[in-house]
Order: structure tokens, then C-alpha cells, then sequence
């Protein structure tokens, strides 16, 4: 499928917003030269070192309870501050993000969906059929810039950071450009200024007063049952949800039941 970037304006993330200027970027560049730059150039070298990512892998939100308890702290939220409705996350697209990373072409999505199946067979091997439930409760804030809900640390995030940790090396034995910068830090984001351009002209910070109310509310629990290859560039599914290149679901109980759904 053709990379369809901007096509949906909730991904109007800082990941999107990147690329447009870069996209402009080179609009003006070839403006003044008149001409595209050789592959192989100086220049060119540079901006391909600068690797902006643009695939993620994702353990999506499929609770209710979770979902609805979110979008009761958004719409409370907007009341107070209307311009912030644009920086909500879609009850559709919460996820948890496992590990980011930069693909640039088919081939490297080819290599990403085998590294997310090589996870999978690690995954299940280190779990020996018990399950990872990630408890949702809190809310924090990284910079006064994205809202979140945190996750309970316990025996079963401590899992899921190891889980995260062999992701990432598994990736990058394989060549992908995978969990370069920060450290592993679980979270769900539920709103985020850098979802509009305009809306980060407007609000500099998001005042924590807003969800005082909420601050240590409990949202639910959420099995870690699938991991998605995500796009961030993507046209959105019909449902709301990232574009998947990939998806693998942990247990042979869930498989089945899928199976059995499908057939
Ligand atoms: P995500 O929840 O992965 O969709 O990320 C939402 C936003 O939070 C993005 O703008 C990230 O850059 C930012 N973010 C994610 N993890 C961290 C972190 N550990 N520290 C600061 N910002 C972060």
C-alpha cells in the first residue's frame, strides 16, 4: 500500500509535522538549486543519518473499561479547555508503544514483520503460558506537553520492560534502526499538544490542574494479548486504529479462538 501520510489528521503528531517540513524543506531546496541533490552528496549523507521514526510497535487498548474511563477525563478536560479537544488521542488509537523505529522501504518492512515474529516465539517462551496484565492507574505528564495514564509497576511491567529490551535487540540485530534515544517508559498517552500545529501556537503547556480530579484514578487492567507493526505515516484503518504491516497474538488459546472467528 502507498505511504499515505497526512491523509488522516489525527496523525498530525510530531512525526507527521516532521515530515511536512522536510517535504518543504526540499520543495525549497530544489526551488533554489533547481535541482535534486546527488545520491551519496555530503548533504545527503547528513539527513539520511537523521533517521526520524516512522513505524512502531504497539500493544493496543482493546478494554472498554479503559477506553471509556479515558474518554470520560478527555470530554472533562475539553469542558474546562475547549482549545485541547484537538490534542485528544482517539479512544481508537490509545495504545501502549513498545518500541519505535525508522523503516525505509518495503525490504526493511519485510525484516521488521519477521523481527515482530522472531518476538513472538521469544514472547511466549519467556512467559511460559502466563499472561502479562498491565494495570492502568494515574495520570502524569511528560513536559506539561503530553497527558498520560501510567501503568502500576510490578512483576508484570517488570516482564514487559524485558519484554521491550529483547524487542529492541532482536530488531537491531536484524539492521533496523529500532529504540534509538530514550529509555523504555511505559505509558498510555491521551492527549498530546503536538497532534496540531495550531493548537501548540495556542497552549504552551497543559495545566495539570485540568485533570486534578483524576490524578490517581484507577482505569482498568489490559492483558497483553497482541503486538502490531504500526505505521505512524499510514492512512488510519476505517476503525480508528494505526495501519498494522503485521500483527502477532501471544498464546495459542487467543490464536484459536481467532482462527475460529475467521473460519
Ligand atoms: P506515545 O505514547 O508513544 O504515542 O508517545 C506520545 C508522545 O510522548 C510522543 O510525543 C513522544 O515523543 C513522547 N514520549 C514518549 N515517551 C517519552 C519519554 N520517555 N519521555 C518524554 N516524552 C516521551
Amino acid at each position: 500500500m502507498a505511504e499515505m501520510p497526512f491523509a488522516n489528521t489525527d496523525i498530525e503528531d510530531e512525526f507527521a509535522l516532521h515530515a511536512t517540513s522536510e517535504l518543504n524543506k526540499e520543495k525549497k531546496r530544489k526551488r533554489t538549486t533547481g535541482k535534486e541533490i546527488p545520491e551519496g552528496s555530503e548533504r545527503n549523507k547528513k539527513k539520511k543519518k537523521q533517521y526520524q521514526p516512522n513505524y512502531f510497535i504497539s500493544i493496543p487498548i482493546t478494554n472498554p473499561e479503559i477506553t471509556d474511563g479515558i474518554r470520560a477525563v478527555q470530554d472533562a478536560i475539553i469542558q474546562k479547555d475547549h482549545r485541547l479537544s484537538k490534542a485528544m488521542v482517539r479512544c481508537a488509537s490509545l495504545h501502549v508503544t513498545m518500541l519505535v523505529m525508522h523503516l525505509s522501504g518495503e525490504e526493511e518492512i519485510g525484516i521488521a514483520v519477521d523481527a515482530l515474529s522472531d518476538s513472538k516465539d521469544f514472547v511466549e517462551d519467556l512467559l511460559k503460558g502466563k499472561t502479562v496484565d498491565l494495570s492502568f492507574q494515574g495520570i502524569d505528564h511528560f513536559k506539561n506537553e503530553v497527558g498520560f495514564v501510567k501503568l502500576t509497576e510490578n512483576d508484570h511491567t517488570a516482564v514487559l520492560t524485558e519484554i521491550a529490551e529483547t524487542m529492541k535487540k532482536i530488531f537491531q540485530e536484524k539492521g533496523i534502526l529500532a529504540g534509538e534515544g530514550r529509555a523504555f517508559k511505559p505509558h498510555l498517552t491521551f492527549m498530546k499538544l503536538s497532534k496540531s500545529t495550531q493548537l501548540r501556537k495556542e497552549v504552551k503547556k497543559i495545566d495539570a490542574s485540568l485533570y486534578e480530579d483524576f490524578k490517581n484514578q484507577y482505569f482498568g487492567d489490559e492483558v497483553l494479548h497482541r503486538l502490531d507493526l504500526c505505521s505512524m505515516l499510514k492512512k488510519k484503518q476505517p476503525n480508528g486504529y494505526y495501519y498494522c504491516e503485521s500483527s502477532v497474538f501471544l498464546g495459542s488459546l487467543i490464536e484459536r479462538h481467532v482462527f475460529t472467528l475467521e473460519n
